[in-house]
């Protein structure tokens, strides 16, 4: 992509409105635009990103054997009146009547309607177990919608159901939730925590909250700090073991770690002081186990090997892909601007071109972008006629993790400078040594 032709809308000014690092750094690197409050476009930059994530998200889940479909974003009110949570579910569901008075609304989740897909076609154990995902934007009509795509009303969610003949099978199948979703967040280059969350009426222990620590987080959490330096299941992992994914799962549960609604403070006081961690926290993904919650009032039942019929055991498993945009900027970003891991980089390099117009330049910027391009690797080619300070300024601030600097002195030798975003660290090596390393 040459950045002369790249819808790019930096902003020079920082944004008013913008009270955290990653809403300032996304408006400021034109990654999103609001439309209304909480509601946003996504610009090429940010798309790309989105997509990114999107990416490893559903990698990790098909790995964990759930099978992708797309669900509408808009639902009928039956549905939700079935399971009883129409009423319950209060003003953060957006309610809309069509033409004929028919009650819709935008869904908020979508329990109910993967219910309703499972009841129509499954009927025995022998198609069991089975997780349906789909990633599709919902909307909550937030109380306080803030920090940009961090707590929008319009979201991005991923959302995964399990459904299983009985507990031990969807207690097996929240374990392999379990363990997609350290795998996720680690490849994403964040250190998500799991932690005990509330699960509300329906008991039972089996509710995580995948948290990443961050100053700017809503959530008050305290866990123990060895969760920082835990290792993370690897891609070998079996998902069809019952035995090794239960032993990540206690491995991953075995220390304290929970949120504010959550907290035993004598547990924790039992901590080692030392050892104690306290902080701030973004929530980036929420599993839950609840039974027949859905499957008992909506009818969602199989036959047993033993002939009769069982309600289903079901889980649901959600991620934000639109919340984990920026809280990956809060985890790493400097005063110049963001800094991508590369799992998730908008571009892998950036060829900065520091003389248009120079013919030797020209070649050589072009002949790099093209090799890398060949390569298969994402380059963005600056090849604006623009200030040096300026270009460096654009490449550092929409945080591309190489930087390729073309000059005319360093090209008269052969020569150009490889930068790394994240260390600052330059080299000066020759054109093809470049290529070749980053390639
Ligand atoms: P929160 O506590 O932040 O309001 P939640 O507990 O209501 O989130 P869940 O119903 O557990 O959210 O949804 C699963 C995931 O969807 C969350 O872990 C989060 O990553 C994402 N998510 C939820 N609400 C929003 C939102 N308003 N904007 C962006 N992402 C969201
Ligand atoms: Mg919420
Ligand atoms: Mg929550
Ligand atoms: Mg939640």
């Amino acid at each position: 992509m040459r950045l002369s032709r790249f819808f790019l809308p930096i902003l020079k000014e920082n944004p008013k409105e913008a009270e955290i690092v990653s809403h300032r750094l996304m408006l400021r690197a034109g990654m999103i635009r609001q439309q209304s409050q909480g509601i946003y476009s996504w610009l090429p930059l940010g798309k790309r990103v989105l997509d990114k994530v999107c990416d490893i998200v559903r990698e990790e889940q098909n790995r964990a054997g759930a099978q992708e479909i797309l669900m509408p974003t808009l639902q009928t009110a039956e549905l939700w009146q079935e399971s009883g949570r129409y009423n319950d579910y209060g003003e953060e569901m957006l309610r809309i009547t069509d033409r004929n008075k028919r009650a819709m609304l935008y869904g908020p989740t979508n329990e109910e309607m993967v219910t309703d897909i499972f009841r129509s076609y499954v009927k025995s154990y022998k198609d069991l177990p089975l997780n349906l995902y789909h990633i599709q934007w919902k909307f909550r009509d937030e109380r306080r919608p803030r920090f940009g795509t961090m707590r929008s009303r319009e979201f991005l969610m991923k959302d995964a159901y399990s459904f299983d003949l009985t507990k031990e099978d969807a207690i097996h199948s929240y374990n392999k939730m379990f363990t997609a979703y350290l795998r996720t967040f680690d490849r994403l280059g964040l250190r998500a925590i799991p932690m005990r969350a509330d699960t509300g009426p329906i008991g039972g222990n089996h509710s995580h909250e995948f948290i990443i620590l961050a100053e700017t987080g809503e959530s008050e959490v305290f866990c123990h700090r060895d969760f920082v330096n835990f290792d993370i299941p690897a891609d070998s992992t079996d998902f069809d073991s019952v035995d090794g994914l239960q032993s990540i799962f206690d491995k991953w549960t075995s220390l304290y770690a929970a949120t504010s609604e959550m907290h035993d403070e004598a547990a924790f006081d039992a901590i080692p002081e030392g050892d104690r961690l306290s902080a701030r926290g973004i929530e980036v993904g929420h599993i839950f186990y609840f039974g027949t919650k859905y499957s008992a009032p909506m009818g969602a039942k199989v036959q047993g090997p033993d002939g009769k019929e069982h309600e289903v055991q079901m889980g649901s498993y959600g991620i934000g892909p639109s919340r984990l945009v920026p809280a990956i900027i809060e985890a790493s970003h400097d005063e110049n601007g963001i800094i991508w891991p590369e799992s998730v980089a908008p571009f892998d390099v950036v060829v900065i071109n520091m003389k248009v117009g120079d013919a030797a330049v020209d070649a050589a910027s072009g002949r790099i972008y093209e090799a890398l391009s060949n390569a298969g690797k994402d380059v963005l080619y600056d090849d604006r006629d623009e200030r040096a300070g300026a270009k460096f300024a654009t490449a550092d601030l929409i945080g591309v993790p190489w930087q390729v600097i073309a000059g005319p002195r360093g090209i008269a030798n052969g020569e150009v400078e490889l930068k790394n975003r994240r260390t600052g660290e330059r080299v000066t090596l020759s054109v093809e040594a470049a290529i070749n390393k980053l390639a």
